[in-house]
């Protein structure tokens, strides 16, 4: 057996570990955030039929520039209320490849990121693979960004990318506008709002879509993953000034998006509203297991996302285990004392609750 170090790795490669949720063979599988409601079942039906047609072309390359999705996806956005058009659309195959290519045009050797961390763990990922230089911004204890400390640092680091998930992932907190525009304001570089779970927000949390006009370096990414319940997919996209899309267009491989995911895309993108259906009922699981933590003896950090971050445990790691032992899986994100659990339906609401039940009095 060859090892890693054997082979002639790039050195910041080195004692690295690749991206890992477990995909384990659970009962409750609450650690991906995935929705786990089926697709309704006129939606199956038009994905055939699309996957067919697209079939029929499968000699020919895609289109390269996928035109009729982005315009699609220019038109959900613009559902909000805020104005997109297709030219400032841009699709890859999940949000993680959106990401990969604003950090290959906009990172690289000898230039920084900077995300406020806990976040994302694949952003500083990405930004290795893309050998982006990576710097830890800082949350207060509450998980908030504090926004002079963060404009401070965003001044003093000089990153070439700065990272703003809203929601956040771990932790289910929404970053105001404010704190975004006035990171906008401090920096030179791009500014990347990750609303992956944007679809998920409470009432009155917005998206940074409203910020596009007259920022050129805002760029706010989603993803078809989490609220269109479609993570097998693979689309994710972004939306940002119309020389944005120009930039990532000199990274990505040509003919990135195969046919067969846009077709399939448009088709899921035509069924929205029942795609959508789900994203209350997630929410009130979100919500009824925020409720019911504190006579648990837990507390968790206030959601705008199909998660919640609940804790706190003495050791965050064996209740993990003892929730498993229960065939419920969760997330252990490494942050001391507390975990991450996705809100689902009502049954696995049921069984996590039941499941916790148990496992708290010994572990709190
Ligand atoms: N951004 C955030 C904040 C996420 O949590 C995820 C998925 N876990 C992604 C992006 C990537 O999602 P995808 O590649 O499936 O679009």
């Amino acid at each position: 057996m060859t090892s890693l170090d054997e082979l002639p790795l790039r050195p910041e490669l080195r004692g690295r570990t690749p991206y890992g949720a477990p995909q384990l063979q659970v009962t409750h599988r609450l650690n991906t955030n995935e929705n786990p409601h089926p697709l309704p079942a006129e939606l199956l039906a038009s994905l055939g039929e699309a996957l067919g047609h697209a079939a029929l072309e499968l000699n020919r390359y895609p289109d390269r520039d996928a035109v009729a999705l982005r315009t699609d996806l220019a038109a959900y956005l613009s559902r909000g209320g805020d104005r997109v058009e297709p030219a400032q659309v841009w699709a890859a195959n999940g949000s993680n490849e959106v990401l990969q290519q604003l950090l290959q045009a906009f990172g690289g050797a000898g230039r920084t990121a900077l995300g406020f961390t806990p976040s994302y763990s694949m952003h500083p990922i990405i930004s290795a693979g893309t050998g982006t230089g990576w710097v830890d911004g800082h949350r207060r204890a509450d998980f908030t960004i504090d926004a002079e400390a963060a404009v401070a640092q965003v001044r003093e680091v000089r990153p070439d990318v700065v990272f703003v998930t809203s929601p956040n992932n771990p932790t289910g907190t929404a970053v105001a506008l404010e704190t975004i525009e006035r990171l906008y304001d401090a920096t030179e570089g791009v500014v990347v709002v990750d609303e992956a779970y944007a679809e998920f927000a409470r009432t009155g949390t917005p998206s940074a879509l409203g910020l596009l006009p007259g920022r050129a370096r805002l760029v706010v990414s989603r993803t078809m993953s989490k609220a269109f319940g479609m993570a097998g997919l693979r689309l994710g996209y972004l939306a940002a000034d119309p020389a944005v899309v120009d930039a990532v267009q000199l990274v990505r491989l040509p003919y990135h998006l195969s046919s067969l995911t846009q077709a399939a895309a448009r088709a899921a993108l035509a069924h929205t509203d029942a795609l959508l259906a789900t994203v209350d009922a997630v929410k009130e699981q979100r919500d009824r297991i925020v409720a019911a933590l504190p006579s648990l003896g837990l507390t968790s950090v206030p959601s705008d996302a199909n998660f919640v971050l609940f804790g706190r445990f003495a050791d965050a790691s064996a209740a993990w285990k003892a929730l498993l032992a229960h065939d419920v899986l969760v997330r252990d994100v490494g942050i001391p004392g507390w975990l991450r659990v996705t809100a689902g339906t009502p049954a696995e609401t049921d069984a996590f609750l039941t499941a916790l039940g148990e496992v708290a009095p010994e572990h709190r």
